[in-house]
Formats: C-alpha cells, sequence, structure tokens
C-alpha cells in the first residue's frame, strides 16, 4: 500500500504563491488519484508491497505492458508529488543550509546560478513535465528535466532526486495561467531548503 503525503500545512499556507484552490486540486485531486491508481495497479502485477524507488528502478521486471506503463505513469506521479510537496512550505529555510549551499555554490557558481540553470529546464520542457535537482552517492548534483510523470528513479540515472519543480499546467494554470515563468520564479519563495537539504543527506548516505 503506497501512501500520499500529506501536507502538515493547510491549503491556503502557500498563498500567496499557490492559491488554496491549486493546493486542494493538486493534493486532494491529481495526487489522490495517482497515488490511487498506482495501488490499484500494483496490486494487479503483484507489486504492492515493493519500495516506490525499488518499484520505479524495475519497471522491466512488469511483464504486462499495460501494468508497466500505468505503474510508471501513476507510480511516477505517486513519487513526483510526494517529493514536491514535501520541499513547499510556509516555513524553513528559504535558501539552501550547510553541506548543500557549499555544493550548489560549488556546482553552479551560486544560489542564483543553480535558479537560473533549473528554471531553463523548467521552462524548456515542452509539455507536461517536470525540472530536477538530484544528487549522487558522493553529494555530486545533477540538474535534468523530464517529461510526463517520468523521474531520474525510472530513467535509471542512478541519481536521487532531492527538489523538483512541477510544471504539469494543473500545478500552475488556475492562478498563473499560460505564465510559467512567472510560477517558477516565485515557487523559489516557498521552497524549503531545511527539507531539500535532509533529502541530499539522505541521498548521500
Ligand atoms: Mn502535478
Amino acid at each position: 500500500m503506497f501512501e500520499q503525503y500529506q501536507l502538515p500545512y493547510e491549503s491556503n499556507a502557500l498563498e500567496p504563491v499557490l492559491d488554496a484552490l491549486t493546493v486542494e486540486t493538486h493534493h486532494g485531486k491529481h495526487h489522490a488519484t495517482y497515488t490511487a491508481t498506482l495501488n490499484t495497479l500494483a496490486e494487479k502485477a503483484g507489486v504492492a508491497d515493493k519500495d516506490i524507488v525499488e518499484l520505479l528502478a524495475n519497471l522491466d521486471d512488469i511483464s504486462d505492458e499495460t501494468l508497466r506503463t500505468g505503474i510508471r505513469n501513476n507510480g511516477g506521479g505517486f513519487y513526483n508529488h510526494n517529493l514536491y510537496f514535501s520541499t513547499l512550505s510556509p516555513d524553513g529555510s528559504r535558501e539552501p543550509v550547510g553541506e548543500l549551499k557549499a555544493k550548489i555554490e560549488e556546482t553552479f557558481g551560486s544560489f542564483e546560478k543553480f535558479k537560473e540553470e533549473i528554471s531553463a529546464l523548467a521552462l524548456g520542457q515542452f509539455g507536461s513535465g517536470w525540472a530536477w535537482l538530484s544528487a549522487d552517492k558522493d553529494g555530486n548534483l545533477y540538474l535534468s528535466k523530464s517529461a510526463n510523470q517520468d523521474n531520474p528513479i525510472s530513467l535509471k540515472t542512478g541519481h536521487t532526486p532531492i527538489f523538483t519543480i512541477d510544471v504539469w499546467e494543473h500545478a500552475y494554470y488556475l492562478k498563473y495561467k499560460n505564465l510559467r515563468a512567472k510560477y517558477v520564479e516565485e515557487l523559489f519563495q516557498i521552497v524549503d531548503w531545511d527539507a531539500v537539504g535532509k533529502k541530499y543527506e539522505a541521498a548521500k548516505a
């Protein structure tokens, strides 16, 4: 049984960056549906007891093509949104701290340059998808983007995602309409870098 990440804040807590209706629809409908569908499909495929990372990293083990595709999409939707919502918060540091801060500066030159680079990936993703910050076991950082609900796990990059930007229109359209760039820019006001830093520590371990 895969359990959806529950928001430790009210649906209006991320305003004005993300309005309550967007959060309610995104988490309460889209993410909830990916989770419920994943559970149904995983039961059918006999993989309901797997860890989600293990499952997404070994999709080829699912022989039935319809189940495999469904688990790739809905398992991705489950995993990606758990990461997305767990790194957004009305609280927390608005800039990287500690080891992650140092590594971002070493890798990208500065936090501002990092934001520019990941934002360019988010804006350059044609259609629905995601932009990613991932780490390997040595603590090296990587940026990437993906279409649909794919992620660095299902794409077998060998890296662990620690932060992501959802650029599906459902993530921003109610408030920002066609202005994806504005949404991405504003989103940094609600990123919880304490949470991202913990994910970085776990990815390196
Ligand atoms: Mn989404």
